[in-house]
């Protein structure tokens, strides 16, 4: 191991497990979700989503925190996960749920979505065209089942060697290696606008992703990644830079965004799928 570490140059990363590969929500099939964790549902239908969307509109603090709406409805529509039966409590549910990738929940909500909507998920657009400033289609139709998802053969890790020194627990810390971001390292915290890329959200979900520290089983709290030793000098922001897109390299299930062609000047755009109002929203009414 340490000779492999020592390859590694300084701001460089690399692969240590867990193979990349790109398909279709569709293809990867209707049933299991994932980086082969079974998750397995039964149809909760209208009345349930009716129900959930007061549920989440109830909860004011929740409001537009689109991972806890997501867990919510993950917490109630999972009825097993790894062949055990899920626990009653909701609480329980979502405890459990926090050990879940970030891939798996995204994954299985929107495997959800498309059952419940025969693939279909309706999507607004209405901005104009970033590019020529033409007319967008104020509605879309998406197919869900054609929505492009990563996924890896077996839990992904990246090992991160350091560019500055950075000393955690009197440790002098040359290497650090992430594997899956979980719910826990922050996706039930974030909200529509954090979800976007900001160096909070990169903060949480690499102190929340780190596995091991010179190649030895660790884990931190953010509080502890941003943490100066005594006589020390703080994780460097080019280490931090270097760290997030290890962690990018991790992130597998479905896209969040589906890519469409502008119908004036053919540009290829992405448009968000928004969870909150495209699917708890239209659950009310
Ligand atoms: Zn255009």
């Amino acid at each position: 191991m340490e000779t492999e570490s020592a390859a590694l140059e300084r701001g460089e990363w690399q692969r240590v497990s867990g193979k990349r590969r790109k398909t279709t929500l569709g293809k990867h099939g209707r049933r299991t979700v994932v980086a082969g964790r079974p998750l397995d549902f039964e149809p909760l239908g209208l009345p349930f989503r009716r129900r959930m969307g007061e549920m989440v509109d109830s909860r004011s603090d929740l409001d537009g925190h689109f991972g806890m709406r997501l867990a919510l409805y993950v917490a109630h529509a999972l009825t097993s996960l790894d062949g055990q039966k899920m626990p009653e409590g909701e609480a329980e549910k979502l405890t459990l749920i926090r050990t879940l990738s970030v891939a798996d929940v995204m994954g299985f909500g929107y495997l959800r979505l498309a059952h419940e909507d025969e693939g279909r998920f309706r999507i607004n657009g209405g901005d104009p065209c970033p590019k020529c400033k033409g007319k967008l289609p104020k509605k879309m139709l998406v197919d869900l089942f054609d929505l492009p998802m990563v996924v890896f053969d077996e839990e992904p890790r990246v090992r991160y060697r350091l560019v500055r020194d950075w000393k955690f627990r009197d440790l002098k810390v040359e290497t650090i290696t992430v594997g899956y971001p979980t719910v826990a390292t922050g996706f039930l915290k974030l909200t529509d606008e954090m979800f976007n890329r900001t160096s909070r959200r990169s903060m949480e979900w690499i102190a929340g992703s780190i596995v091991e520290i010179n190649d030895t089983p660790m884990s931190l709290t953010l509080d502890e990644l941003c943490s100066v030793s005594e006589g020390g000098r703080p994780l460097s922001d080019i280490d931090f830079e270097g760290l997030d897109e290890a962690v990018d390299e991790n992130i597998g299930g479905p896209a969040h965004a589906i890519r469409y062609d502008c119908p004036k000047c053919k540009s290829d755009l992405a448009l968000r799928l928004n969870w909150p109002t495209g699917f708890f929203g239209r659950s009310g009414g």
